[in-house]
């Protein structure tokens, strides 16, 4: 048995009171990180840093003043976590993982609130948040783990108006047979992953239906008059609800999906597809890819450290599916509507399998001689690095 940090997730029907308070502290958490970032910035701008501590102690002066008063209202746990938010938003700029920080919209980002130990009181299964009288009215789909006691509580809502609190706990994990397994994903469109064995996962089967009625809903919302206030309230919930249902299923099938392909090998290979190398690509397809591919590589990555498996990137700009996996010969071109091609050498390769195939080798020579071992390059992109490891997180 292993012991690691788990996440739980319920959703819960908060009192009259407990909603007002909540939606009062997600305006304070935005307004917080917006103007600590602002401030980072502008220092920025005159080459110098501004860090934690130093934003921890503008929050102090900003709740001294008149119109900022009412930051001192809600909780001071979540604001402090939105500035130690911000803090890794920077470390991972500065270590190029991520573009520069960007504001929080009230429209477009999510309302959530984080709470570490002080911000929270856990009793005889109640859990009561700072500044609140009654504990939450949770839904405990699933129990906790015996005995566990959150670390940190994230209260949050979605753009369909539910409520969910997320607890992370000490959880223990029984660690999977040893295996000598090695499987490499492609992802792709059409499929929703395809395997180095061969294997094409596609999307989950409600997903054409959500779909067609993701764009039904879209189509009334913009139908409706822009003066008609209730009636376009009214379908944008409808959006943001058939939106929730469609994340909720994917959420479910990667589970399942990442949680099996931990399970069954020692080895599993990914591209990267950070953001920053992420092509800008407005299609809804991609997008809804590029969102699934997100969630993916993260539950691989902790999956794989609770299992003790190995995580091997390999960068995107490795030309994958242009690549025989037999010859080693690479195609000029091969426009993303072949699906099936030949190579010179003879043999028939079909695109994604192809490709999965490509990444797997190239993940395992990363694996087996260290970041040290290049692929070939692809000729047009002479001067990128042609792959990078992200060093497996195996714990003791
Ligand atoms: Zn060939």
């Amino acid at each position: 048995m292993k012991r690691v940090k788990r996440a739980f997730r319920y959703r819960f029907c908060p009192t009259d009171a407990q909603a007002a308070e909540l939606s009062r502290t997600f305006g304070c958490v935005r307004k917080v990180y917006n103007m600590a970032l602002d401030a980072r910035t502008e220092a920025w701008t005159r080459q110098e840093r501004v860090d934690y501590n130093q934003t921890s102690t503008m929050l102090t002066a900003w709740k001294r003043t008149e119109e900022l008063a009412y930051l001192g209202e809600v909780s001071s746990v979540p604001l402090q976590q939105a500035l130690r938010h911000l803090q890794v938003a920077f470390t991972n700029f500065f270590g190029k993982r991520s573009r520069y920080p960007r504001f929080k919209s009230r429209k477009k980002s999510r309302r959530s609130a984080e709470y570490t130990t002080s911000g929270f009181r856990f009793r005889e299964g109640k859990l009561t948040l700072a500044k609140m009288a009654e504990p939450l009215d949770i839904v405990w789909s699933r129990p906790l783990p015996e005995g566990a006691k959150p670390s940190t509580v994230t209260v949050s809502q979605d753009a369909a108006g539910r409520w969910f609190v997320s607890m992370l706990c000490d959880d223990m994990i029984t660690p999977a047979p040893p295996t000598r397994g090695a499987v490499a994903i492609d992802l792709g469109i059409t499929s929703l992953v395809t395997l180095s064995t061969g294997e094409k996962i596609t999307n989950p089967r409600h997903e054409r239906k959500d779909r067609a009625r993701l764009a039904k809903a879209q189509r009334e919302l913009s139908r409706k008059a822009k003066g008609d206030g209730a009636n376009r309230a009214k379908a944008r919930r409808k959006v943001a609800r058939v939106h929730a249902r469609i994340a909720d299923r994917r959420r479910d099938f990667l589970h399942k999906l990442t949680t099996r392909l931990v399970r069954e090998n020692q080895t599993v290979v990914i591209e990267d597809l950070t953001v920053g190398n992420m092509v800008k690509n407005h299609t809804l397809a991609r997008a809804v890819t590029d969102a699934a591919w997100t969630g993916m590589r993260t539950m691989l990555e902790y999956k794989s450290a609770w299992y003790g498996r190995e995580l091997v990137v390999v960068d995107r700009w490795f030309p994958s599916s242009k690549l025989c996996g037999v010859c080693g010969t690479i195609r000029a071109k091969l426009p993303l509507a072949v699906r099936t091609w030949t190579c010179d050498c003879g043999t028939v390769h079909d695109r994604d399998v192809n490709a999965a195939k490509n990444i797997l080798a190239a993940g395992l020579a990363v694996s087996v001689c260290g970041a040290g071992v290049r692929p070939q390059r692809e000729p047009s992109r002479t001067g990128q690095s042609a792959m990078k490891q992200k060093p497996p997180r195996r714990e003791p």
